[in-house]
């Protein structure tokens, strides 16, 4: 049967309309810090068709990695050539259909599977150095201090180029804190004295979260009931653009995190460390839908 670009279109429309809501959104989260490189709208399309889908490449891709389709699997049909800019989405320029298959529908030469078990992640701890060092090269410093309950455990001081961190938090939080205001002073606009709410936090704590999540640190109860909140701030019913708008621009935005993040481990961490990070570029690089 011929899919095209207008029918994956509707199935991705009628999949967010029908299934919005702040959990939803988090497993959509979820899936794009494992299917690396994939735009959000192809996210959302490898769950609805393939929703166990852990690595997925096209024919070309396997057989570089020395793999074949196992005969009679269906392909994952997918949109390609889109581009991949934070603010331009749903760009109608060389669309087209392509199709991938999930590592599970191939067989061939044995392939390290991407990490999706949180003990086998990076430590808090290291994870806060990279994100530092991240920071460091935007030209912020990263300090702690004792802040008020009202600043949700950090803030960014635009004019003393500085990010505070509450000094109570412990290091998981403190992690979670540091990549949600890297993911400000990268995607946003801040002013001084600003107070995060709306949209931008929901895709700070966003990006936040898909960024621990690649890494195998998983979040604490306070962070995702700030990550829930934000979602439910969109409303019951947002219209497809804007969820499509919102996962383009925090799956773009978490993207670029995670391979600073995971360059700083590989330049001053473990074997175990650069092992997971090669493994993620070779996901980026070999595996997206060729454009
Ligand atoms: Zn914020």
């Amino acid at each position: 049967m011929r899919v095209t670009v207008d029918d994956l279109r509707k199935a991705f429309e009628s999949e967010v309309g029908r299934r919005w809501t702040a959990g939803q959104w988090v497993r959509w989260l979820n899936a794009s810090s494992v299917l690396q490189g994939q735009t959000f709208r192809n996210v959302v399309l490898i769950r609805l068709q393939l929703p166990d889908a852990l690595w997925v490449g096209d024919r070309e891709a396997w057989q570089r990695r020395g793999r074949q389709v196992v005969r009679g699997q269906s392909g994952i049909r997918v949109v390609t050539g889109e581009r991949r800019t934070d603010r331009v989405v749903g760009s109608v320029q060389g669309h087209g259909v392509g199709t991938l298959w999930d590592v599970s529908q191939t067989e061939g030469r044995p392939v390290l599977l991407p990490s999706v078990d949180a003990g086998s992640g990076v430590t808090p701890r290291r994870l806060l150095e990279a994100l530092t060092s991240v920071a460091g090269g935007l030209g912020y410093g990263v300090r702690e201090q004792e802040l008020a309950p009202e600043a949700g455990g950090s803030v960014t001081d635009v004019r003393r180029r500085r990010i505070i961190l509450d000094a109570d938090l412990d290091v998981p939080s403190a992690s979670v804190a540091l990549a949600h205001e890297v993911a400000h002073l990268r995607m946003h606009k801040l002013s001084s004295g600003q107070v995060c709410g709306g949209l931008s936090e929901l895709e700070a704590e966003s990006v936040a979260y898909t960024v621990l999540a690649r890494f195998g640190c998983p979040m604490d109860g306070s962070s995702s009931g700030r990550l829930f909140a934000a979602a439910r701030g969109v409303g019951r019913k947002p219209s497809a653009r804007l969820v499509e708008t919102l996962g383009g621009r925090v799956v773009s935005a978490a993207g670029r995190l995670i391979k600073d993040t995971g360059q700083k481990l590989t330049r001053s961490g473990s074997r175990r460390e650069a092992e997971i990070w090669a493994h993620a570029d070779l996901g980026r690089d070999d595996l997206g839908p060729r454009m």
